[in-house]
């Protein structure tokens, strides 16, 4: 396989997703078959951290795998938001289920979706 193989193979994906910003959107074609893409959540199929989000390595950094997602595909997160599922699954990364949301925000969304654990059983 010489060099000129791999750009081909790149240059013909980029162009099928649009998605064509160098750096990135290597980044995006290595993590496209990691998540399966349905009609409803995009579900992540490779890590999972032991609070339920998936997880992926970028730049030697791993960050939670919806928020590189999210921004991959041309959503902006403002410094210091968290990005919120709007489908309470955690290892979805579907952009038009997750929003940004405060930190403030999210925590109290945090504890209202914690009621059904039985804190009072
Ligand atoms: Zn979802």
């Amino acid at each position: 396989m010489s060099p000129f193989d791999s750009d081909t193979a790149k240059t013909a994906g980029a162009k099928g997703g649009g998605w064509n910003r160098g750096l990135r959107s290597d980044l995006l074609d290595r993590l496209s078959d990691k998540f399966t893409i349905g009609d409803g959540c995009w579900e992540w199929t490779a890590g999972i951290n032991n609070r339920g989000y998936g997880m992926v390595q970028t730049d030697g950094r791993t960050e939670p795998a919806h928020r590189v997602i999210y921004q991959l595909l041309g959503g902006i997160i403002p410094p210091g938001m968290h990005v919120d599922h709007l489908c309470r699954n955690r290892s979805c990364v579907r952009p038009s289920h997750l929003e940004p949301v405060t930190v403030s925000e999210n925590q109290s969304r945090g504890m209202l979706g914690r009621d059904d654990e039985g804190r009072f059983c």
